[in-house]
Parts: C-alpha cells; structure tokens; sequence
C-alpha cells in the first residue's frame, strides 16, 4: 500500500512544489512506484514535468466533481515509474462547487483509494491555502510534508497550519501525522537562514529532515523546461540535496512500517 503524503504549507513560494516534483521524481529514479497529484489550481507541478496546462482534458477537477475514476485521469509522465494527475486552474472552481457537496472533504480520499496498491508513494502537492482543496489532501494523505522558507517570517502562519492538522486529526482523519518538515532555499551565508533553521528545530524536535535543501538557481531553472531537477542538472547542489532528503524520506517510510 502505497505511503501517501501531502506537501502543505499555506504561506506561498516556500518550495512546495519544488520539493513535489523533485522528490517524486527521485524516488521514481530509485525504483518507487510515484503518483505526483497536482492539487493546485495553478498547476505547477503538471507543468513542471513538461505538461501543457492548457491542453489537459482530464484533471483532478474531475476526480473531485464529475466522480471520475482517478484511473482515466492518471498520466504517464514519460520517466520510468512515475505518474501525475494533471491540475490546472479548472480546479479553482472546485473548492466552490465542493462546498455545497456532502462529504465535500472526502472526496479526495476517496478519490485515490482504487489505486492505492499500484504505488509506493503518493504525493500530493497542495495550494497555497487552507481552503477546501488543502483539506481535502490532509484528509486523504497519511502524513504530511511541510516545507519550510529558511527565512526570516518562516515560522509565521504555522500556529494556523498545526491547528488545521490537529482539527482534520480530531475530526476526520485520526491518524494524520507529521512526516517530517523540510528546510528549503536554505542560504548558508546568512545568520538569518540560521536562525530560522534552529527555530524550526526547536519547535519540531527530530521531525526536522537532516537534510537541508540551499538556495540553488538551478532548481528554480528546472521547472521552465519541464524537467526534474535530476535531468536538468544532476550534480547540482539542489539535485544533491533532494537525492539527499529522498533518501531520508525512504528511511523514515520504511521505518514506520507504512
Ligand atoms: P505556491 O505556494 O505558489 O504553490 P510553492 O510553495 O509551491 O509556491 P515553489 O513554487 O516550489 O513554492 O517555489 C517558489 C519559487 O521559488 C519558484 O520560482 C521556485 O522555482 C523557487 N525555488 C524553490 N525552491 C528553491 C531553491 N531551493 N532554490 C532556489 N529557488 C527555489
Ligand atoms: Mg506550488
């Protein structure tokens, strides 16, 4: 069965997707069988891997909505091992047209359950938002991800984010946990990204990741050719640092006996 995750924070540009697909697309390399689903309007995670947003005709809105079997929606990305359901900003309207459904923040849940034995992970990359979409992942996934800017305001807006989690954990999902938190656009020459890295330390304890991913232009170039950092650049610091927290991130999957 596979380990699902959702990679969520609601401050924007933290490396949400960032850590999505290049994680994804590392544990595929190694041999995991990955599904990336894209839960965010702006689809950047399907143009990411080299889609045309505008030309899906099949996206996780219609696993959301029109009940369509994840199944139909589920691409081949072109890399050994990995698979996407496609987003683009369709799914905007979902997080409106699911607040008048039942079960509203089921249906995601329900959604993957037909496949959850075809992979090893599932990785879920969430919007900038606690709305209805956000939740809807932190329903349906095991543990979450959270990305963290090592920046100075990094830790605000996290009070709100663990709330969210504890409340879908009381309510709807008792079992939610905390993956593990990863620093991201780390910058070594400031006291600054220091700071905030031993904040962050302090405040999740060992669910901090070892591995720290720096500030690194390549992985911000990677994305504009739709390719992974792994085939844009693979000896790049960025490259290594995720080569890195992937290894980390089977550790801890294979340890919790999920
Ligand atoms: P959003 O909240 O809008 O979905 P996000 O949390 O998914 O954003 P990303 O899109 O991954 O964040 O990253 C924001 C921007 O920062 C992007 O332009 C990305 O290429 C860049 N970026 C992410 N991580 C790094 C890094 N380690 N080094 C340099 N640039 C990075
Ligand atoms: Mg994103």
């Amino acid at each position: 069965m596979a380990v699902v995750l959702a990679i969520v924070n609601q401050k924007g540009g933290v490396g949400k997707t960032t850590t999505s697909v290049n994680l994804a697309a590392i544990l595929a390399e190694t041999g995991k069988r990955v599904l990336l689903v894209d839960v965010d309007p702006q689809g950047n995670t399907t143009s990411g891997l080299g889609f045309d947003k505008k030309s899906l005709d099949r996206t996780t809105y219609d696993a959301l909505i029109n009940d369509m079997p994840i199944q139909d929606i589920i691409r081949e990305s072109g890399r050994p091992y990995l698979s996407l359901c496609p987003a683009n900003i369709q799914l905007a309207g979902a997080e409106l047209e699911l607040d008048r459904a039942r079960d509203r923040e089921m249906t995601l849940k329900f959604a993957i359950r037909p496949v959850l034995d075809r992979y090893d992970f599932i990785l879920m990359d969430c919007p900038p938002s606690l709305g209805l979409l956000t939740l809807s992942a932190l329903v349906a996934a095991q543990e979450v991800i959270v990305p963290i800017q090592g920046e100075y305001y990094a830790l605000e807006g996290l009070t709100q984010l663990m709330e969210t989690i504890n409340l879908v954990k009381r309510r709807l999902n008792p079992d939610l946990g905390i993956f593990g938190v990863v620093i991201t656009m780390y910058d070594a020459r400031t006291q600054l990204s220091a700071q905030v890295s031993d904040e962050v330390r302090r405040y999740f304890g060992d669910k901090v990741f070892r591995t720290v991913i720096p500030r690194n232009v390549r992985l911000s170039e990677a994305p504009s050719f739709g390719k992974s950092i792994q085939e844009y650049d693979p000896r790049s610091r960025g490259a290594e640092s995720y080569q890195s927290l992937a290894r980390e991130v089977i550790r801890r999957a294979e340890g919790s006996g999920t």
